[in-house]
């Protein structure tokens, strides 16, 4: 990645990142849990996923018996169906793509409008699904602005945890001691949940030890196996002024934009920027798709708006996204010290795997594929980024390496399974500690094909009927 630095966001709030991200609904491909299951991880495959993946959603949209009308969170099919989105579904028929009527429904490969976790358009977070009801509980506190330090552990049980509270301006306040008689369950996400672990002496032994910690299991798995999905994406100008760009730059447009979502909860403003997808093969002998296609209403060098001179472009434009469904690569996250306050070690390692890098700029390929389509020709005015110059495998996995990011869907952390690099039993025990389960994105041992929110939940759902007994 050309010793690039990214910039990988967590939501720090209730509800998690399930409260800054897409929104995009995704349970993935069967096979993914099929292998789960073939590789050790008993009760996981798709048979036994299936049911909890029904009872998380209300989904709005017509759906076969495979979908779940009575969940918390609410589902329903993208607000947002404009000329772009129409070109991309159409481009993808005429280059063989299926359209797939419904890609949580069973039937993953295609193209297809997103179905989005909202609520009349609105997000529906797990805070707002399943957390705003449970705090009426008198069984259950709620405490927020707080940084959980370590796990107290004894005789290879645990007893609590120690966690640091911060005043209303963020600053660090007092400490606290939590006693449990029961079961912790640690749930800060593929990030959080290694460190947490590596502070309480839950990691490998000579790693901890390194950073001044004694470790009390050593569990060589916690913080590897690290899994993402690499962005990357072609960028065009738009002949038409109806891209998040055009919001910034166009007031009658932000206007119209913005009546549309408070008003009528349509339009633009309802989508995370991107409306439609597609799960493709690169080749037909393959079982399952193992690229995801995508079309960004909106463009700009970096993929975030964060830096200075990378923001959004001032012409109307928008993008071709890309994404490989399983890498090979594997990266790592790690504290740097045992300071709760310092932020760890992240190393992503994406593309260092020949078959991901050849991923990559065959995505790149079939955006460009796409967009030399007819649906496409009167609404583009001519291709950014790359640009034409830019053609041969070398310069096109460079420049992937150059506009590559994070999808945001960092798994595998502290991976479920039997082997030695497994962190956690197919119950999420965590192994050789007694009263400890870890349930959040950290347990996928692979990435499940494409978005991670649902496939977390799902976990959370399992980890209930575990504690219960079910
Ligand atoms: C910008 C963005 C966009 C995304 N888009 C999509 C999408 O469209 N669709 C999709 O399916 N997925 C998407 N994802 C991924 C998805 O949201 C995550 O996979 C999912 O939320 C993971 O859930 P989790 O419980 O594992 O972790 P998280 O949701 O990250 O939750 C971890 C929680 O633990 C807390 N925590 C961590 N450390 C500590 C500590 N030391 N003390 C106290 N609390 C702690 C955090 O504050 C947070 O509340 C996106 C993610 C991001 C960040």
């Amino acid at each position: 990645m050309l010793g690039k630095q990214l910039y990988w966001p967590r939501g720090r709030l209730l509800g998690g990142s399930s409260n800054i991200n897409g929104m995009v609904v995704t349970r993935g491909d069967k096979h993914n849990y099929d292998r789960w299951r073939d590789a050790g991880c008993s009760g996981w495959g798709y048979e036994d996923v299936l049911p909890i993946f029904k009872r998380i959603e209300k989904f709005r949209n017509k759906g076969n018996a495979s979908r779940g009308t009575k969940g918390p969170i609410d589902v329903m099919e993208i607000a947002h169906k404009d000329i772009l989105s129409e070109a991309f579904m159409h481009a993808c028929s005429d280059i063989d793509i299926p359209i797939a009527d419904d890609y949580n429904g069973g039937n993953y490969e295609g193209a297809h409008y997103a179905q989005m976790s909202q609520t009349n358009a609105k997000r529906c977070s797990t805070e707002v699904g399943y957390l705003r009801g449970a705090r009426r509980r008198p069984n259950l506190t709620v405490v927020t602005r707080a940084l959980v330090e370590k796990l107290t552990i004894k005789n290879d049980q645990v007893r609590g945890l120690k966690y640091l509270e911060f005043d209303s301006s963020g600053h660090p306040g007092n400490a606290h001691e939590v006693t449990v008689s029961g079961e912790v369950i640690l749930s800060a996400g593929a990030i959080g949940s290694p460190m947490i672990l590596e502070r309480s002496g839950v990691g490998k032994a000579e790693l901890l030890e390194e950073r001044g910690i004694k470790a009390i299991t050593d569990l060589p798995g916690v913080g590897e196996n690290l899994q993402d999905h690499l962005n990357v994406r072609t960028t065009y100008e738009c002949t038409k002024p109806i891209t998040v760009n055009d919001l910034f730059t166009k007031r009658a447009f932000a206007i119209r934009s913005g009546i549309q979502y408070f008003v009528l909860r349509r339009g633009l403003m309802t989508t995370p920027t991107i409306t439609c997808f597609a799960h493709v093969k690169t080749d037909h002998e393959l079982e399952t798709p193992d690229l995801k296609l995508g079309i960004a209403h909106v463009s700009g060098k970096d993929r975030f708006a964060m830096a200075d001179g990378l923001g959004v472009d001032t012409f109307s434009g928008f993008g071709l996204t890309a994404f490989q469904l399983h890498p090979q690569s594997r990266g790592s996250v790690h504290i740097r010290t045992s300071d709760p306050f310092h932020t760890p070690e992240i190393y992503a390692n994406y593309l260092q795997s020949e078959v991901d890098q050849r991923a990559v700029v065959t995505g790149l390929e079939l955006c460009r594929d796409l967009a030399a389509q007819k649906p496409f020709r009167r609404l583009i005015k001519r291709e950014v980024r790359p640009g034409t110059s830019i053609s041969n495998y070398e310069s096109l996995l460079n420049y992937a390496r150059e506009c590559g990011n994070t999808c945001w869907h960092p798994v595998g952390t502290c991976k479920m399974g039997q082997d030695s690099r497994s962190v956690v039993d197919t119950e999420l025990r965590v192994h050789g500690i007694s009263g400890l389960r870890v349930a959040d994105a950290a347990v996928l041992p692979t990435l499940v094909s494409s978005n991670t929110n649902m496939p977390a939940i799902m976990v959370g759902e399992r980890c209930a009927d575990f504690i219960l007994n079910k």
